[in-house]
């Protein structure tokens, strides 16, 4: 017997339990996995809390990210002993998930640990990091250079937020962080590489079609009304990547900037991101995030406080990266 999270419903209200199962309780798949770290996404808030109906099926073991150690693979790819780390495909939201001491997964769900990287330093990154990466990855492949000007990154305080500020500054960009937490975040973003910090509320507006250009790139985690505005601010030929929604799924915007300054929308998903993509993401975050990174934005908790976590996240008050230790 292990411990799990376990996600139940009564009346509608979802409850999470730290209990105990067993393998056989696991679903089905080709590799059955010693969990060593999850981590906390804003994705896992909303499963938790069952703010969000991220999950139809229960009983539930949530978690959309781990790192760990394969016991057993019936998959030539995998073999007991190998390093293996999991983002997205559902798991924790229709497949049990990461915040168990152990799961057993699709063999294609996989990446192998990438070298220089450790199940801890995979799980401080986890899925919001390598989103942050891959939001990065698409502003360079749209062509947007350090040179051209300030990238805007919204809801930097958060996981993708954070790694995205880091992964610019690191890359020589100009960033400036937007959050609804100046006063308690700005020396954090700063620290990080921001070299600005603005109010989420200078966005937060009914902005004009087209407004003075500001932008030459944006990573944008918060949507709505803060996006709308960021993509009426693009400079011309500008790009902005999206992955999220924390300030709503709305797009309230027009066609004018992408129309009238060629502004380029790129949207982000991590989830069925393909393998090679994956691959090449994790190895490039693993390079490009320093030391400091992870001592000044993670913290870790244990598998008893992610229902409080959990909360906490879906309100906005999670700073940084969140790792959970099995
Ligand atoms: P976090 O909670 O860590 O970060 C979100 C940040 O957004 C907060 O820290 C806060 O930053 C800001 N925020 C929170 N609430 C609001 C609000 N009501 N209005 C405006 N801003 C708000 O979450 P993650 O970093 O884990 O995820 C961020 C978003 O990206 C989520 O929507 C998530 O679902 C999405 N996501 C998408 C992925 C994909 O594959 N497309 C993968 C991973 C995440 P501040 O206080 O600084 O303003």
């Amino acid at each position: 017997m292990f411990n799990a999270l376990v996600l139940t419903q009564e009346d509608k209200q979802t409850l999470a339990q730290v209990s105990q199962i067993s393998e056989t309780d696991l679903p089905e798949g080709e590799v059955l996995v010693d969990v060593a770290c999850s981590s906390l996404n804003y994705k896992d808030g909303l499963a938790v809390t069952g703010v969000g109906k991220i999950i139809r099926n229960f009983p539930m073991v949530p978690g959309i990210d781990f790192a760990g150690t394969v016991l057993e693979s019936s998959d030539q790819r995998y073999k007991a002993g190998d390093q293996v780390i999991l983002t997205g495909w559902g798991v924790g939201e229709n497949h049990w998930g990461g915040l168990a001491e152990k799961a057993r997964v699709k063999a294609d769900w996989l990446v192998p640990m990438p070298s220089n990287c450790d199940a801890v330093k995979a799980m401080q990154i986890g899925t919001a990091g390598l989103t942050a990466m891959l939001c990065v990855q698409a502003l360079q492949k749209a062509g947007v250079k350090p040179s051209d000007g300030e990238v805007l990154v919204t809801g930097a305080s958060g996981g993708v937020g954070s790694v995205a500020v880091t992964l610019l500054a690191q890359l020589g960009y100009e960033v400036v962080a937007s959050s609804g937490r100046v006063e308690e975040n700005a020396p954090l973003l700063i620290k990080l590489g921001a070299k600005e910090v603005i109010e989420r509320s200078e966005l937060d507006i009914d902005a004009t079609p087209l407004e003075r250009q500001r932008w030459a790139g944006v990573v944008d985690t918060v949507g709505n009304k803060v996006l709308a505005t960021a993509l009426a601010q693009m400079n011309y030929g500008g790009a902005a990547a999206i992955c999220g929604l924390a300030g709503g799924f709305a797009l309230p915007t027009t066609v004018m900037p992408f129309i009238l300054r060629g502004v380029n929308l790129l949207g982000i998903d991590s989830v069925a991101c393909p393998f090679e993509k994956r691959q090449s993401a994790w190895q490039e975050v693993i390079k490009l995030l320093p030391e400091s990174y992870y001592q000044q934005a993670c913290q870790s908790i244990s598998l008893a406080q992610v229902p409080d976590f959990s909360q906490q996240i879906i309100k906005g008050q999670v700073t940084g990266r969140v790792l959970v230790k099995l």
